[in-house]
């Protein structure tokens, strides 16, 4: 995601007091774009979905895994 992607997905999310909140909804709020950006990559993640049930990972290779283990594929 660019640099820019990030400062707008930050003012959309501010709140009153400046600070921006997880779009995540983890209730996690940060006073600078690249905390929020450390955040998603490193604690909160973009969540990866499993195609077939309601799991969801924040890691390609956990879902990979609960593909093998559950769907056989
Ligand atoms: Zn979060
Ligand atoms: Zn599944």
């Amino acid at each position: 995601m660019s640099k820019w992607m990030w400062i707008y997905l930050y003012k959309v999310n501010m709140n009153k007091n400046g600070r921006s909140v997880c779009p995540n909804l983890c209730g996690r709020s940060f006073k600078h774009p690249v905390d929020m950006k450390y955040h998603w990559r490193n604690e909160c993640g973009i969540r990866f979905n499993c195609p077939l049930c309601d799991k969801t990972y924040n890691q390609k290779t956990h879902l990979k895994r609960h593909s093998a283990l559950i769907h056989g594929i």
